[in-house]
């Protein structure tokens, strides 16, 4: 490995997956605070829009590259956050297979080179490892109820199957790995067309067509205004003591799907109503993280509630959808 050399502040940070939703707004509050960032996509669900913003600065670079192959990255890495997966159900479940492959083959050449760099690790677990959760709000010491042949296991299991990577790895003395488990989390950078409930309601009411809500709208989901999960993310990466057991990162903030449409309808001036949608298949009926971990550990809470995150997603998406149209036009 080459010799580290640099300023004591500044450091390298590889972010795989940085050019989608999250991992955009990650590389920029990293590059804010004076790091150099390496972001390494292979653009499945995320786009070089996102990024766009980011490649005139001088300490930003971009590697075009599937993390299922092997990686090798010269520069001597400080830290790696790995959001490289898709998120939102129907793109994750459009190829289950790979899915499952990117969350280990993928985490797995990852921790390798967090091992030879000697590299923090950061892994993005998520709140769907609890899969249909029988406790209610969900703490870490949950294992989770998971239905391990559905059509969401590609996700939900390869998810369980990165974090016991992690933990073996931390185990082992090889890896100093942590692992975040987020919850629902939204705002600007996530595309028109990614199917989750958040970027749909949105769409789908500045577009002035029916909102589709999928079964009765009573499920409950929690949501993170997307600055609010990456200050949670860092400190998780920065704390100085591995918490040497998972996360939560999630507004504690609980809405029904059809209170959502309806904050959605009152933020937004449109002609759309309500439609009822099938259920997909184990969709979970409940999720609200308990936080009790995050705030004493890294000192953090989410400081964006959903009725002022809500309205600058709306006016991010008005603008990215007049784009949109104006370039179909020329
Ligand atoms: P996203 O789909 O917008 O971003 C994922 C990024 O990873 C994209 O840029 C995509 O191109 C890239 N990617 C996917 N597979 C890859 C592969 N095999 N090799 C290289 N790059 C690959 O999703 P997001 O919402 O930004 O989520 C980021 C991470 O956070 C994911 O790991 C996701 O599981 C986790 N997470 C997100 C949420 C949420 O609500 N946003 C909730 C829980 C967990
Ligand atoms: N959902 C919905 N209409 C949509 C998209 C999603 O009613 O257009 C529901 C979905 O069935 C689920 C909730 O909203 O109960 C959150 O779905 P999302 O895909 O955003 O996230 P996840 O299910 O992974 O938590």
């Amino acid at each position: 490995m080459a010799k580290r050399n640099r300023a004591k502040h500044e450091k390298v940070i590889l972010v795989a997956g940085g050019a989608g939703f999250v991992g955009s707004h990650l590389c920029a509050a990293l590059l804010d605070r004076g790091n150099r960032v390496i972001c390494l996509d292979s653009y499945l669900t995320g786009s070089p829009a996102n990024v766009d913003a980011l490649q005139r600065h001088p300490k930003f670079s971009m590697v075009e590259q599937d993390i299922c192959d092997e990686i090798d990255i010269e520069v001597p890495l400080d830290q790696i956050y790995n959001l490289a997966c898709p998120a939102s159900p129907p793109h994750y479940q459009a190829d289950p297979i790979h899915t499952m492959m990117t969350s280990v083959a993928g985490t797995g050449n990852l921790l390798r080179l967090a091992e030879r760099h000697e590299a923090v690790f950061l892994q993005a677990s998520t709140s769907e490892i609890y899969g249909d959760p029988e406790k209610h709000p969900q703490q870490e010491d949950y294992w989770g109820h998971v239905n391990c042949t559905g059509p969401r296991a590609c996700y939900d299991e390869g998810k369980r199957a990165a974090e016991t990577l992690c933990f073996d790895s931390l185990r082992a003395g090889s890896v100093d790995a942590r692992v975040a488990r987020i919850f629902n989390t939204y705002g600007p950078h996530m595309r028109p067309n990614d199917g989750r409930i958040v970027s749909n309601f949105i769409v789908q009411a500045l577009n002035n067509e029916p909102l589709t809500i999928y079964g009765s709208g009573e499920q409950t989901r929690s949501f993170c205004y997307v600055s609010d999960l990456v200050e949670g993310l860092i400190r998780l990466m920065n704390c100085t003591l591995n918490p040497e057991g998972a996360v939560n990162l999630g507004n504690p903030g609980e809405f029904t799907v059809m209170e959502l449409a309806e904050l959605v309808l009152s933020k937004i001036k449109t002609t759309s109503s309500i439609v009822h949608a099938p259920l997909p298949e184990d969709d979970p009926l409940r999720r609200r993280p308990d936080i009790t971990r995050a705030k004493a550990l890294l000192d953090w809470e989410p400081k964006v509630p959903l009725t002022e995150g809500l309205p600058q997603t709306i006016s991010w998406f008005r603008t990215a959808l007049a784009k949109n149209r104006a370039t179909e036009r020329r």
